[in-house]
């Protein structure tokens, strides 16, 4: 089994990354402790994130783009860091470890540049794509809808070819960043028949830039993580040009499924961090806290719990890299990344439930971020593909 830790490349981007994150990013969580602590501070009546905290979220992507750590995993010809998989899960890891603050925007996600766009034409590179690269602007990626969330073959939104456009109608639901995004990423059915029949064929991807007219941002959902809200993005004969379609009409559903492949494993990552965070915090708490005069880092009970929990993430860690590794060889994943995401995630949300309860009242209390990482270990489950759909995929996998 090869040695993920050992390249020197690698070594090198964490030791960066740690050194980014502790000298420019963490003294901005202290600076802006209003926004982090009080969940409710920090955001608008609707749901949406307030202008003080999105700029200071915009510094973090800026200064880690000039460092070349928010594009890494983008090609370099395009100004992105040309990192191996292997590299990525590394990083995601270590930004993660970090916990819940300021330090979670060094990375891009939804919001930002995917291998997605480098289907588009080279203007629409310059437009689009490199702006996100640097971190100058964000994106949206708008695939679920009201009746097509884990049932992906059920999408409504349809765009009909007029001349040298496409007239966009529909409605897409629990956008993440949709508020705030300069475009969005839109997946609409432009041959019904084709998708009726097929199912994966039939789709196309667009871009929709946020002051096309027939395009609006509806309602803001809030989710029990306050991260600025999940919002619609309703389409009503939004005319769109043909050059923003991304990579070939009718193959938008393949778009959508190699970029989700990779998204498992970067919340497979981020389990991973968050859990790492978490074990050292228990640690921590745990050799402090007395009760019945020792340290409750003393008692079988929560000995067991740290020993399981440390167990429980070796073995993901493990998974995770091997998968990352397989991807860096060019094979298929498509079995791994569901089971990696799956273990991941579950292990991460098993780990925050012990977390809380090692800490007893406090874990439960808004003071410490313990409480946060849990309520975002159970969003990690249902994101990117339930925990259902892993299951699906993985028993599909075995022939069944
Ligand atoms: C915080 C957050 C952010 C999000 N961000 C985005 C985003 O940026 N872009 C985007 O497009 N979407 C986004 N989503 C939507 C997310 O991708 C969907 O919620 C997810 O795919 C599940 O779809 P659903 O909620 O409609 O659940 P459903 O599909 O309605 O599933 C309900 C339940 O039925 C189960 N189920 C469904 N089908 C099967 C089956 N075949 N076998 C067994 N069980 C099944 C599911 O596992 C689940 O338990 C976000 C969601 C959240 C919560």
């Amino acid at each position: 089994m090869t040695d993920f830790n050992r390249s020197e490349e690698h070594q090198m981007i964490v030791k960066g990354l740690r050194s980014f994150i502790e000298k420019d990013v963490l003294p901005l969580d202290e600076e802006n402790k209003k926004y982090l602590e009080d969940e409710r501070a920090r955001l608008n009546e609707d749901g949406s994130l307030v202008p003080e905290f999105k700029r200071v979220i915009q510094q973090v992507r800026r200064s880690s783009a000039k460092l070349g750590y928010y594009a890494m995993h983008m090609p370099a010809e395009i100004g992105g860091g040309a990192i191996n998989r292997v590299g990525i899960a590394l990083a995601y890891k270590e930004v993660f470890r970090y916990g819940p603050g300021l330090n979670v925007f060094t990375l891009s996600g939804a919001e930002g540049p995917s291998p997605m766009l480098l289907q588009l034409s080279q203007p629409q590179q310059e437009k689009f794509l490199k702006p996100l690269i640097r971190g100058e602007i964000s994106t949206c990626f708008g695939l679920t809808e009201p009746e097509a969330g884990s049932d992906i073959k059920n999408l409504k939104t349809k765009a009909e070819r007029k001349g040298d456009s496409y007239v966009l109608n529909g409605m897409k639901t629990f956008i993440s960043n949709a508020a705030d995004a300069d475009f969005a990423q839109v997946f609409a059915v432009t041959d019904p028949k084709t998708y009726k029949e097929q199912g994966y064929m039939g789709v196309t991807a667009f871009i929709v830039e946020r002051d096309r007219p027939g395009f609006q941002v509806g309602k803001i959902t809030r989710s029990i993580i306050d991260d600025g809200g999940q919002a619609e993005l309703i389409f009503e004969n939004c005319r769109v040009p043909a050059e923003n379609v991304i990579g070939q009409e009718g193959t938008g559903f393949y778009t959508a499924m190699g970029w989700l492949g990779i998204g498992r494993l970067n919340i497979a990552s981020m389990s991973i961090g968050l859990a790492h965070y978490l074990i050292e915090r228990c640690v921590e708490y745990a050799t402090q806290r007395t009760a019945f005069g020792k340290p409750i880092s003393k008692y079988q009970h929560i000995r067991g719990m740290l020993a399981e929990s440390a167990a429980e993430l070796y073995a993901a860690e493990q998974m995770l890299l091997h998968a990352a590794w397989k991807m860096d060889q060019g094979d298929s994943i498509i079995q791994e990344s569901s089971m990696v995401k799956w273990y991941a995630t579950n292990m991460l949300f098993r780990l925050a439930d012990r977390a809380v309860q090692i800490h007893g009242a406090m874990g439960l209390m808004k003071e410490l971020p313990i409480e946060r990482v849990f309520r975002t270990a159970r969003v990690l489950r249902i994101v990117e593909g339930t925990d259902e759909i892993q299951k699906e995929t993985i028993a599909k996998s075995l022939g069944l």
